[in-house]
């Protein structure tokens, strides 16, 4: 019983239904990971499902929306086309006239989409007379359609990592843009690893690896960050579940490596593995954000050894024109990725890029399209949040025209690599976040953060590493606040000129952070307070720490 009631809390914030399908998983994971990686499809026939999929699109759109909006009366969405007075059959008719990105830009101008608040219940969705405010479980597709069979927790910058659920039916879409991918890139022969926490075990680095199971690339290394969970049941449901996926795969697939728990401190053996690989004349490609790619090339620097022939599929985070640097300056190469939880990666870097994080978008599973109206600013700049379209019903939500806060520019073009032959013709560059720094993203990458706060600060006010930090708050007029905390014990300091240095060193960089920079000055969302940083649930003290909602 009290297991019982841990398990339940561990997964407060799942409903019932994904509470008992959490209960489930042990039992069924084995199975169905076998299931999974048994196939092998061939690369042909990959390509084919991908054909496959590219050409049934609008047919699956149409399909999804008929059963799991149109049916299901209490559906927002439902709400939103009733609104618009768009019925199914005004759909379809759109569908054949302006495709399906047409469509969803028709129905976005009338007033078929959800803001970030809006979709995760925080603000009322408001259209005219039309007021109703949504709640997580409304974009869970009706069971009979969703297939849920894992979970993953993402960390967060709440510092509370928060659960969410995925499916092997899903996975098995997003293996067909990764085979295109890792095609392009020459990845297919590879030493594959993965070096990510178990925060979980669908979390994308164990994701990653499974999937490449799948395609029948043996996963070579399995090396996994240490990382705190909120109970010891917790703890010991998400090392299990990872355990059983390693040891299936490994019995059913091409080879899977045992997990290795890895501290920060003996990150050279990824270093390593690496250079044994090279001398034995294999290229190596390891799955991870792209700040521990860096902290992967430190590390190689420190000991004088090279990263040549390894590539970094790097996301969860910018990959800054810093980071890039310092990963080639040791060697390696990135080829970034871009996802989103608890969807999953939805675009993958060109092999050709025009740009730094230039990715083809996975079109086969979703729709992506600007909104068309814009979003003024202050500065008078057009702001067109990117929309997202889920088109599997087998996605952990089902989204249409949700915005999660990104934008980016959309393009199509002739890059001429594998993964455009393969019929992912949508480009996608300069992604970045216009909502998240001011509700519980970051938009700024950590190193960016860390020379800011461990370096210039105290160059320039005194101090040390750990005694600037920033964090986002909530105070109780709903209003968001980036709060700079200076340890008291530094002694006096002009706080003007502080929150001046501050703003303008925010400021430098990208064109957004200009514009997000000047909007926080004239709302007053940045400010210093004199207080002791905190630190995190790891103990240590980050410098950009996201309070939880629920707090202040
Ligand atoms: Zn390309």
């Amino acid at each position: 019983m009290m297991i019982g009631s841990k398990i339940k809390g561990a997964v407060s914030e799942l409903g019932d239904r994904h509470v008992q399908q959490m209960l489930l998983l042990p039992f069924t994971l084995p199975f169905s990971v076998r299931n999974f990686v048994c196939e092998r499809p061939s690369f042909g026939e990959v390509k084919a499902e991908l054909q496959q999929a590219l050409e049934t699109r609008e047919q699956r759109f149409l399909d999804l929306v008929r059963n799991c909006v149109y049916s299901v009366p209490e559906s927002p969405y439902k709400k939103l086309l009733d609104h618009a007075g768009c019925e199914l059959g005004d759909i379809a008719s759109a569908l054949d006239k302006s495709g399906l990105e047409g469509t969803l830009k028709q129905l976005a101008r009338a007033g078929v989409y959800l803001t970030p608040a809006e979709y995760k219940g925080r603000q009322d969705v408001k259209r005219g007379r039309l007021s109703f405010r949504a709640h997580a479980g409304d974009f869970t597709p009706p069971r009979q359609f969703g297939a849920t069979s894992g979970v993953i927790k993402s960390s967060g910058s709440t510092g509370r990592p928060s659960a969410n659920v995925t499916s092997f039916a899903w996975w098995r879409v997003e293996a067909l843009a990764i085979a295109s991918f890792l095609d392009a890139h020459n990845l297919y022969t590879s030493r594959v690893a993965a070096y990510e926490p178990i925060l979980g075990s669908m979390a994308a680095g164990i994701r990653f690896a499974t999937i490449a199971a799948r395609l029948g690339i043996p996963v070579d290394r399995c090396f996994v960050r240490p990382t705190p969970a909120n109970n010891w049941l917790e703890s010991l449901y998400f090392r299990l579940t990872t355990y059983e996926i390693a040891l299936a795969a490994r019995w059913f697939g091409p080879g899977f490596a045992w997990p290795e728990l890895i501290s920060a401190e003996h990150i050279d053996r990824i270093v390593r593995w690496i250079e044994k690989s090279r001398k034995e004349g294999r290229a190596t490609c390891i799955r991870s954000v792209a700040s521990n790619a860096v902290r992967i090339a430190r590390a190689a620097n420190e000991i004088g050894a090279s990263l040549e022939g390894c590539t970094f599929i790097s996301s969860g985070e910018p990959t800054t024109p810093a980071k890039r640097r310092a990963i080639e300056s040791a060697g390696g190469a990135v080829a970034v990725v871009w996802g989103y939880v608890p969807i999953g990666t939805i675009a993958f870097g060109c092999a050709k890029p025009a740009y730094d994080d230039e990715m083809h978008l996975s079109r086969h599973s979703m729709a992506l399209i600007e909104h068309p109206e814009s979003i003024d600013d202050t500065s008078g700049e057009a702001l067109h949040p990117l929309l997202f379209t889920t088109l599997y019903p087998s996605a952990a939500q089902l989204e249409i025209n949700v915005s999660n806060g990104d934008q980016a520019i959309l393009s199509e073009r002739n890059c001429g690599c594998p993964m455009h032959e393969a019929g992912l013709t949508q480009h996608v560059h300069n992604v970045g976040s216009f909502e998240k720094l001011t509700s519980e993203g970051m938009a700024f990458s950590i190193d960016e953060i860390y020379e800011l706060l461990e370096t210039e600060l105290p160059n320039r006010f005194g101090g040390d590493i750990g005694d600037y930090q920033l964090v986002e708050e909530e105070a109780n007029d709903a209003k968001n606040y980036l709060t700079l905390l200076v340890n008291p014990g530094i002694g006096p300091i002009d706080d003007v000129a502080l929150l001046k240095f501050l703003t303008a060193a925010l400021a430098s960089g990208s064109r957004n952070k200009r514009f997000m920079a000047r909007v926080w000055q004239e709302a007053g969302t940045l400010r210093v307070r004199r207080q002791a940083p905190i630190a995190s649930s790891r103990g240590k003290v980050l410098p950009l720490r996201m309070t939880a909602k629920s707090s202040n």
